[in-house]
């Protein structure tokens, strides 16, 4: 399944309250994955599971790592007991309303060490009320079996890595230069369709996911109409107008 439609079924669970409350995403990907499961969480804990950001308290708290519904753990060598402990500790605290979703996320599940596992596991099965739990890794097979029993597992493929330095959309939306822009959208008139679905993909993973997700389903409805319209210069155009009111 790839992460568009991944995130259609995620989106339809939740509102149907059907979400496992463990997920474990597998990709090849370790950066791209960071982003995509940072959206997931802000749908989850954002109280209309706005698709993309509706620019709620949640959503923007989520986003910006600012409200206390939301805990990421990630380290490069070993995740250690402590820090799983603390986290329990945190969203067991009563300053949470009971009744508010809380996510926590634990990048490179591979790297619980064992003892880490084992504190986990309990609170893994049995959580607090609303608490959902998301975990990432690029190697499932190295994850302890006992916590992947208790997740429900998706595989997410992301194409290989393009340097996104050599995206100008990318640059020139982080350089937020709107008359650059426009000369952009100019001199891409004639651009064949799948250049640009590269360009617009690329752009959505590594900027619009990160800074702008208030966009981001522009951008996949574009990608949808660059497919399957021949107006290309016309879906350009709208797209550049949405970037346009957001940088
Ligand atoms: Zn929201």
């Amino acid at each position: 399944m790839n992460r568009f439609d991944l995130t259609k079924k995620i989106e339809d669970e939740i509102s149907k309250h059907d979400l496992h409350h463990a997920i474990l995403f597998e990709s090849n990907n370790s950066k791209n994955i960071k982003a995509f499961v940072s959206d997931i969480a802000r749908m989850i804990i954002c109280p209309n599971n706005s698709n993309p950001s509706d620019n709620c308290y949640f959503c923007v708290g989520s986003i910006k790592n600012t409200i206390v519904n939301k805990i990421e753990i990630v380290d490069n060598v070993l995740i250690k007991k402590a820090q799983i402990e603390n986290m329990i500790e945190k969203f067991s605290a009563s300053l949470i309303v009971e009744n508010k979703t809380k996510v926590y996320i634990i990048h490179a599940a591979e790297l619980l060490a064992v003892d880490s596992s084992n504190a986990l596991l309990k609170f893994l099965e049995e959580p607090s009320p609303n608490t959902y739990a998301i975990l990432t890794t690029t190697n499932a097979s190295k994850v302890m079996t006992t916590i992947k029993s208790r997740c429900v597992k998706y595989s997410i493929p992301f194409e290989a890595e393009i340097e996104s330095e050599e995206n100008e959309l990318i640059d020139i939306i982080r350089r937020k230069d709107k008359k650059a822009l426009f000369l952009f959208g100019n001199k891409n008139k004639k651009t064949d369709a799948s250049t640009l679905i590269n360009i617009i993909k690329e752009t959505y993973k590594f900027e619009i996911l990160v800074n702008h997700v208030e966009i981001a389903k522009d951008f996949l409805e574009a990608i949808e109409q660059f497919r399957v319209n021949s107006f290309t210069n016309m879906v350009l155009e709208n797209l550049i107008v949405k970037i346009y009111e957001v940088i």
